[in-house]
Order: structure tokens, then C-alpha cells, then sequence
């Protein structure tokens, strides 16, 4: 076959009509695939964007803001660092800063940002409706999003679980030598003894705090990992933890972590106690607090009730071992082997006024 590929001045013109035919409905097709991708086409070219501050870093975390924008569009970008420089930065930013959300752990710190004024109240049917009231500050300035558990961890070859009661307890001599816990600079622990001083007062917490400094096997180092695995090795007998830790250890991919983990026993404290000492396990939070001049609000907003939707509050349960704070929500395998417990729910709101105190106690007791 031949082909006089050599087109006529009339055959340009046919073709460049054809071809502009042919862009135009490209241009089209595309068009409309957009809008089956992004379903809500509209709400697209709306959705905006979100700036997260956040000192909480999990693996899971990321997964979330991925699903988010999937479902929203809207465009998140985190900026990660410790709790206490990303204050600072918010401070200094001011009105200017990009920031919408503070994510972080531990409601001391949700606190310290709160008087620090660097927080706007707001109102959400959702949060509202979703959170327990204990765990989300009272005018709306920050919001629970996953409950921790801060137990007593013990060698289940040398302590049996019947010798354990409360966290007071742990001031009694016959634990001497016998404790680790990790430095009192890191704010679970000064949120720990903040829980203590609201039930019993600065005295008596400062006494509490000499005894137990008293038993220590060691002088505090490392987190909570390093005081489980010190368990392990034979350095102590019992120590204070959040049990995620725990968690991690017994769902590792190595052998090894889950043979130190099999090791240890987890004790909830304070659970039936006559006395305010039954007031329940020391609990704390991670939670989020929409910044005081975010400029993104609205997208601030949806995303805090995303993370309280009861497919992440799924994934806070699997992903890190923490308990839901949404009710009704499965916990994980790995938390179920521990069984359910009473938590100190009612003490996070004032964990953080008690701080400053309990920084000073802990620093009159010696524990370093
Ligand atoms: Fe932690």
C-alpha cells in the first residue's frame, strides 16, 4: 500500500479541526475523571488546607493525615518537633503563625498551651457528642484523642501481682533497691505526681515521692522502654510505665523483644481501695487543641472529628497500643491480654495545674 503522507493545504485544515476535536475531548474526559476522583468536585477546589504542629510521632499517625486528605482533599502539612520548641515557635509566630492544630501528648502539656494562650475554644457537635467530658477541656480549648495508662510494671518471676496495690504503696521500704522509673524532667511522671497532689496534697505527695526515690534500684535513665527492659535484665523488680510500651514489645516483629515482653506483668494501681486511693489508674492523653489564630479553622475543626471517627480511633487502639477515647470502640489484642480497669478519668483536666508543684516536689525529693 502507498500513502502520499504529504498533506494538502485542505487536509491541514481537516486535520488541525480534528485535532482540536480531539483536545477538546481529552479536555473533557479529563474534566470529568476529576470529578469522579475527586467525588465532592467542589468541595476540591474549596477543601483548603491544614497546617498541624504536632510532637506526636507514631507511624500510625501519618497513615491518618493520608486517609484524611483522601476523604476531605483537604492538603495537610505537619511540621514535627518537641512539644516545648513548638510552643515557643507558636509564641513567637503570633497572629501570623500558619499553624491551625497543636497535636500533642500528655494534658500537662495541653495546659501549658492553654496559658500560654496560645489556644482558641471551640464548639463541635461531634467532639462534643463523642468525647466523655473528662477528657476534653471544659471550654473546648483541647480535646482527648487517645487515653494512656500509666502502670505498675513487675518482673513476674520475682513479684507476684498480690503484693502490689496502689501507687502510694510503692513508697513502702520493702521495695527498697527494688524500683526504676524513668527521670522526673519528662512530664508523665510530673503529670503522675500532679495526680497524687490533687487526692493528697503537696505534703503528703512529697513525702510519697522521698519514699519512692528511696527504693530505686538505679538513678533514673532512659524512657519507659529502657525501665521494662532493666526488668527484664534483673536490674529491678517493678517500674512505672505506660503500657503502650509494652505493647509495642509484645506485637515486635523480633523474637527477642517478645520473649523480654512475655517476661513482664502489668498491674493497674489504685482500683479498689476504700479510701480516695481507689480513685482509679493514673490515665493521661494525647489530645489537640485547634491554635488561636488558625487560620484554617473550619479544616481544623473536621479533622479533630475525623480523629475521634471510629475508623482511626480503630487505628489509635492497633497502631500504638492506646485505648479509644471514642466509647464502644474495640481495643487491640494486645491491650484485651491486660483486661479492663478503672482510670483516674476525672483528674487529666487539672493534671496541668498541678504541674509546677510537682516539678518542685519531685526536685525536693531527689528524683532526678
Ligand atoms: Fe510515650
Amino acid at each position: 500500500m502507498s500513502c502520499n503522507c504529504e498533506p494538502t493545504p485542505l487536509s491541514w485544515a481537516k486535520m488541525v479541526q480534528a485535532r482540536s476535536l480531539l483536545a477538546m475531548l481529552r479536555g473533557a474526559l479529563i474534566v470529568a475523571a476529576m470529578g469522579l476522583a475527586f467525588a465532592p468536585g467542589a468541595a476540591r477546589a474549596q477543601a483548603g488546607e491544614l497546617n498541624i504542629y504536632s510532637s506526636r510521632h507514631y507511624d500510625a499517625d501519618k497513615e491518618i493525615v493520608e486517609r484524611f486528605t483522601r476523604a476531605t482533599g483537604i492538603r495537610v502539612n505537619v511540621v514535627e518537633g518537641d512539644v516545648g520548641p513548638l510552643l515557643q515557635r507558636l509564641r513567637s509566630e503570633g497572629r501570623n503563625s500558619p499553624a491551625d492544630l497543636l497535636i500533642t501528648v500528655d494534658a500537662g502539656n495541653l495546659w501549658r498551651a492553654q496559658e500560654a494562650d496560645l489556644l482558641q475554644p471551640i464548639r463541635s457537635a461531634v467532639l462534643e457528642a463523642t468525647i466523655p467530658a473528662a477528657l476534653r477541656e471544659p471550654a473546648g480549648h483541647w480535646f482527648a484523642l487517645s487515653q494512656r495508662a500509666r502502670v505498675i510494671m513487675y518482673a513476674r518471676d520475682r513479684v507476684r501481682p498480690e503484693e502490689l496495690s496502689t501507687y502510694e504503696a510503692l513508697a513502702d521500704p520493702k521495695f527498697k533497691g527494688r524500683i526504676v522509673v524513668r527521670s522526673s524532667s519528662h512530664i508523665y511522671n510530673q503529670s503522675l505526681i500532679a495526680s497524687l497532689i490533687a487526692t493528697a496534697g503537696i505534703e503528703k505527695t512529697e513525702l510519697w515521692a522521698r519514699g519512692l526515690v528511696a527504693n530505686f534500684a538505679r538513678p533514673p535513665r532512659g524512657g519507659d522502654t529502657d525501665q521494662i527492659l532493666a526488668l527484664a535484665a534483673g536490674e529491678a523488680d517493678i517500674a512505672i510505665a505506660n503500657t503502650y510500651y509494652l505493647g509495642r514489645l509484645l506485637a515486635s516483629t523480633k523474637q527477642e523483644e517478645r520473649t523480654i515482653a512475655a517476661k513482664i506483668g502489668v498491674f493497674f494501681p489504685n482500683q479498689d481501695a476504700p479510701d480516695q486511693n481507689g480513685r482509679g489508674t493514673h490515665v493521661n492523653i494525647s489530645g489537640a487543641g485547634v491554635t488561636r489564630f488558625a487560620p484554617h479553622r473550619e479544616q481544623a475543626i473536621r479533622f479533630l472529628e475525623f480523629l475521634v471517627s471510629p475508623e482511626i480511633q480503630v487505628l489509635f487502639a492497633e497502631g500504638n497500643f492506646e485505648y479509644p477515647v471514642r466509647p464502644g470502640i474495640a481495643t487491640s489484642a494486645v491491650i484485651d491480654l491486660w483486661g479492663a480497669f478503672k482510670a483516674d478519668t476525672p483528674a487529666i483536666v487539672g493534671l496541668g495545674r498541678n504541674n509546677a508543684e510537682a516539678v518542685r516536689i519531685a526536685d525536693r525529693a531527689g528524683w532526678r
